[in-house]
């Protein structure tokens, strides 16, 4: 696949294709290809954090007194999230170059900032929390632990096909992968943490994770854009075979997510297994209803597990812990699911 020319006086400035296309590479919000583009953009700023403004004194004494097996289920999930948007970073980084769209490539560079945001937020967690030796050792979870391996590999690899040979193929594959990543593979560790937070416990480190997952909502919204329009701009893509390797990719993550699930939370007696399946595939159906496909799963059309969701400022607030005497921003912030959540 061609490489986006930084100056290139011959072509468009609105890009004729996402990828392979034509596009001069001057970036004009007013004429770009995808007009809804420009309202995510703003979307995204406005969503901007940093994990320095939470602040970690209240979880650092409450960490303490976790059950060992919440403490354990805790760290190997934060672990998983580090793998997650490393992996991501990169990723997002890899496409970025390939959009022959400078408004899709201006937005990948905004996504891939947030990822290193999450990233920051997951060393900030576990510096409040353990020694910088166990924060090295949190670290290294993901090089041994098999079932860890299994789902990071799962999609590390197809992350790997693309960067290693791009074409409109491995770019389909990759996004397919994105919005597992992205849309699915985060739910079972949200789960957790805003089960502690049900419990009044770990707030801070769950504001943090409310934020992540506002963020991946956003995320997954633009790349199913992504995986919709590549549709359109190369329709030799949409075949039986591509169609049905959608299908089998995303029930294989469900599978892997659900394991998960049963590997972390089956001492942790406030999630029922089952329903946090039910979940997990109600989650799956939406994501593919996102990528203007139809729904995988049966009997799970309603949310089995409102809770999971991204805490409202006014939830926050609600509560008591340190976080509410943090100071306010003086910028402006959205809703917390932005319009995107029930697409
Ligand atoms: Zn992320
Ligand atoms: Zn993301």
């Amino acid at each position: 696949m061609q490489l986006q020319k930084i100056f290139n006086t011959e072509a468009p400035n609105q890009s004729t294709r996402i990828i392979e296309g034509e596009c001069s590479g001057i970036l004009n919000w007013n004429d770009i290809r995808m007009p809804h583009m420009y309202k995510l953009y703003k979307v995204l700023l406005l969503n901007h954090w940093i994990a320095d403004e939470i602040p970690m004194s209240k979880d650092a004494q409450q960490f303490a007194q976790l059950e060992p097996e919440e403490q354990r289920t805790f760290k190997i999930n934060i672990s998983l999230l580090a793998v997650l948007d490393s992996m991501q970073t990169m990723f997002v980084g890899d496409v970025k170059r390939y959009f022959t769209d400078s408004s899709l490539e201006a937005i990948s560079a905004i996504i891939g900032q947030q990822e290193v945001v999450h990233n920051q937020s997951y060393s900030y967690v576990l510096s409040s929390i353990v020694s910088d030796q166990e924060q090295k050792e949190i670290f290294e979870y993901w090089k041994n632990d098999p079932v860890l391996l299994d789902r990071n590999r799962f999609i590390s690899e197809i992350y790997q096909e693309f960067r290693d040979e791009q074409n409109p193929s491995t770019f389909f594959r990759a996004l397919v992968a994105d919005l597992i990543l992205e849309g699915i593979f985060f739910y079972s560790t949200f789960a957790f943490f805003y089960n502690l937070a049900r419990d009044q416990k770990m707030m801070g480190t769950s504001q943090m994770i409310s934020y992540i997952q506002r963020d991946e909502n956003q995320h997954c919204y633009f790349f199913a854009e992504v995986f919709k329009q590549l549709l359109v701009d190369f329709p030799e893509l949409n075949t039986k075979e591509n169609m049905d390797y959608v299908y089998t990719t995303i029930d294989r993550a469900v599978q892997l997510e659900t394991n998960w699930a049963h590997y972390t939370l089956s001492e942790t007696p406030s999630i029922d297994l089952n329903e946090l399946t039910d979940y997990i595939k109600y989650i799956a159906n939406k994501r593919l209803k996102l990528m203007g496909m139809e729904k995988a799963y049966q009997g799970v059309d309603s949310n089995c597990m409102p809770w999971i969701r991204p805490f409202s400022d006014d939830a926050l607030n609600a509560t008591k812990t340190d976080f509410f005497e943090a100071k306010s921003r003086n910028y402006g912030k959205v809703g917390d699911d932005n319009g995107f959540d029930d697409l």
